[in-house]
């Protein structure tokens, strides 16, 4: 049984809040709030949809959902260490909009835009208006991806594909699996986690119907997200013909617990989702205040081996420029 659609999500997307006099006044949150982070917002903007601000907690600026998306003055605080390309997006580009870092497998930068910002993000300075947007604009990573017939997997990521409208993804995946050498389409996205209703019927059918086998890599942080229209989402995604597994960052004063992570894994289970990747934070500008050390994060993940099943527990991984792989932790 499919979810029942309630209104278009480009619509609920139109409606995302943009104004960070907006986010406050609808959490009431302390005035203080309102100076650092209409400054904060300047560099990047604060964009967060209204099903996502209906799991936060109103008044409680501690809140884990609100603190992915409120802006604060210590993104502003200068940052040794922490750089606008932190894992070398900029030396790995194949062809316009197109990386690869890894054997077998080529990322493709399809769009920049989010329906949320994660203020942790590490693109959240990448140069997106180099890349392509037109169909046309895309034929030289097609024609790379055709000519490395070392590759069997392609990821759309971004920003976020699930931005795409139908038409455009159709169009995406149908030049890919007219591509021999690929087997599998990847998506990264973190829209069934913010705008649970882009996961239509049509989109299951578009994801479905072509002969590429198809993993989806959600994007959530924290047990509160998975509620609600985000919950039956999932619950969509994973009983569609389709593999799904989440990817979370270690973030602190958002899942830097046990308890915390635990919940976030065993809800997972719970909809049918598998726990892929715990990255170790990138250390891009602006996000050093989310920093968790990696002693602490290697504490967390033997307190959650010894809790969890072992398919619950999630590879602690950082991305080091020029490593063959995301480095485990
Ligand atoms: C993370 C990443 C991948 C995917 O790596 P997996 O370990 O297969 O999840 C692929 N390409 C690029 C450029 C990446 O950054
Ligand atoms: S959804 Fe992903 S790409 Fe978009 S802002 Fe968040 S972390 Fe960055």
């Amino acid at each position: 049984m499919f979810s029942p659609q309630n209104g278009s999500w480009q619509s609920a997307l139109a409606g995302a809040i943009r104004n960070v006099d907006e986010l406050c006044d609808r959490l009431g949150l302390p005035d203080a709030c309102r100076e650092p982070a209409r400054l904060a917002a300047e560099s990047f903007p604060l964009v967060v949809p209204e099903s996502y601000l209906a799991r936060m907690q109103p008044g409680d600026v501690h809140d884990p959902l609100l603190r992915q998306v409120l802006p604060l003055g210590d993104e502003l605080l200068p940052t040794p260490g922490f750089s606008a390309d932190p894992v070398g997006d900029g030396d790995a580009k194949a062809a316009a909009g197109l990386l690869q870092k890894y054997d077998g497998r080529a990322l493709l930068i399809t769009t920049g835009a989010c329906a949320v910002h994660c203020r942790y993000c590490f693109r959240r300075a990448y140069p997106y208006g180099e890349e392509p947007r037109r169909l046309d604009d895309w034929e030289p990573a097609f024609a790379a991806i055709t000519a490395d017939e070392s590759l069997d997997e392609v990821i759309l990521s971004g920003g976020d594909p699930l931005m795409l409208t139908d038409q455009r993804l159709t169009d995406i995946i149908t030049r890919l699996e007219a591509i021999p050498h690929l087997r599998r389409l990847r998506i990264h996205t973190r829209l069934p986690i913010v705008l649970p209703n882009r996961v239509t019927d049509d989109l299951l059918r578009l994801l479905t119907d072509n002969r590429l086998t198809t993993v989806v890599v959600v994007h959530a942080n924290h047990a509160n997200e998975l509620v609600d229209d985000c919950a039956e989402a999932l619950r969509t995604l994973s009983r569609a013909q389709l593999t799904v597994l989440n990817q979370a960052v270690l973030l602190r004063g958002v899942n830097d617990d046990a308890d915390t992570l635990a919940e976030l894994s065993t809800r997972l289970i719970d909809l049918g989702v598998l726990p892929y990747y715990l990255h170790q934070l990138d250390r891009v500008s602006g996000a050093a205040h989310f920093k968790v050390s990696e002693e602490r994060g290697r504490e967390l993940i033997e307190t959650l081996r010894r809790r969890l099943p072992g398919y619950a527990l999630p590879r602690y991984v950082r991305e080091v420029a020029g490593e063959p792989f995301k480095t485990p932790l």
